[in-house]
């Protein structure tokens, strides 16, 4: 019979798990002549601990059935639970075992595995299978690259990079959430750049997108590392600053002003515009705050900036 390629792409890393050590010696190495890098397992106890430890460099688990402690199938159901909890990674499992009673093949299948082999192990279908696999597994991880891709997409504000509104009030449900758990403390300002309609009206709305984007890589480069910054809409944007209250906000803000009030905006018809925004500042009180409460203070805060001459921060506290 013709022999079956190795596989067309790169060869795997995979984990023989068997208790039997002869086994395990021959068939990896048919499966290292194959040109995969094989780690063997005696056990599921030590297949386990050794998949917590390399997380994501194994491509494929050849299992063992029958096996003392824990046998194959249970080892399977713990690789999937771990899975589930902990990882968003999904391993293909295939089987090896002297059995061949259709139960028991469907209860592999049960217990999380994907396929099975019979021993004596068939090189053919050992490489048909191993084939198989790898093309579901490499199908996964597509799905899995194109998920993140829109994740990214959906959660970022396309002119300027930053954070969406959606995914700023998700983080800020997040801090106000590990607040309340650690009883730490929790400041939020609210920005808006001022008479910007001035600087679309006079200048062109090419270079009101171009203040969008500065300003905003211009806060995201200087805001503290444990601060958030999101775009809320139009040119009002949103700082999370978590580990801080209200009065110890204040000089991050007013920081962040002075920032945006020296920002050279480098554009061809920005020359010698200024560009300031007002700040609303307000602390996050556990007893009476939630998300609303919290961002209404803020944009009241924000409300009396503008109203006390723009350009400054109004402070009030949670
Ligand atoms: P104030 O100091 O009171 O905040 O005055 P303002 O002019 O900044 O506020 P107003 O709400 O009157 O105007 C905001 C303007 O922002 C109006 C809107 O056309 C403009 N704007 C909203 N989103 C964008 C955008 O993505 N790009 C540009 N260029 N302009 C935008
Ligand atoms: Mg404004
Ligand atoms: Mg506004």
């Amino acid at each position: 019979m013709q022999e079956i390629s190795a596989p067309r792409s790169r060869p795997l890393s995979i984990l023989l798990i068997d208790d039997c050590a002869n086994e395990r010696t021959l068939l990896g190495a048919r499966l290292k002549r194959m040109g995969h890098k094989v780690t063997e397992a005696p056990d599921g106890v030590q297949a386990l601990s050794f998949l917590a430890a390399c997380q994501g460099q194994n491509d494929l688990i050849l299992l063992d059935v029958k096996m003392p402690g824990l046998d194959g199938f249970e080892t399977a159901n713990r690789i999937r639970a771990r899975e589930r909890e902990q990882t968003d990674e999904w391993l293909p499992i295939i089987f090896l075992s002297g059995k061949t009673d259709p139960r028991d093949i469907a209860r592999g299948i049960m217990a999380g595995g994907d396929d099975y082999l019979t021993k004596p192990v068939d090189t053919t279908v050992l490489k048909a299978k191993i084939s198989a696999m790898q093309r579901i597994a490499e199908m996964r991880q597509r799905l899995l690259d194109i998920k993140q891709q829109l994740e990214l997409q959906a959660h970022t504000d396309e002119l300027t990079r930053l954070p969406n509104r959606w995914h700023f009030l998700a983080i800020l449900d997040s801090e106000i959430a590990r607040a309340r758990r650690h009883g730490t403390p929790l400041s939020l300002a609210y920005l808006d750049l001022d008479h910007f309609k001035r600087i679309n009206d006079t200048r062109g709305h090419d270079t009101g997108d171009a203040v969008l984007r500065q300003v905003s890589a211009a806060l995201a480069d200087s805001v503290r590392s444990e601060d958030s910054i999101g775009r809320l809409g139009g040119e009002e944007f949103c700082i999370c600053l978590p580990g801080s209250n209200a009065e110890q906000s204040v000089e991050p803000c007013e920081r962040y002003r002075s920032l945006i009030e020296n920002l050279v905006i480098d554009n061809a018809s920005a020359q010698g515009l200024k560009v300031t925004a007002s700040f609303g500042l307000t602390g996050f009180n556990p007893i009476s705050d939630h998300r609303a409460s919290l961002l209404a203070r803020a944009d009241k805060a924000l409300y009396q900036a503008k109203q006390a001459g723009r350009n400054r921060v109004v402070v009030i506290p949670g």
